[in-house]
């Protein structure tokens, strides 16, 4: 499963141990769905 940065949409593999995004320092990170990459669901 991959993850994105939503601040530079960097896309990085699994996270173990880092937190931040290792491309910018972004803090934020969600999951890649299938579905909607680009989309953040509400529920
Ligand atoms: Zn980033």
């Amino acid at each position: 499963m991959a993850y994105i940065c939503i601040k530079c949409g960097k896309k990085m593999k699994q996270i173990d141990n880092f937190v931040r995004c290792q491309y910018c320092g972004g803090r934020i990170l969600i999951k890649e769905r299938p579905n909607m990459p680009k989309e953040i669901s509400t529920d």
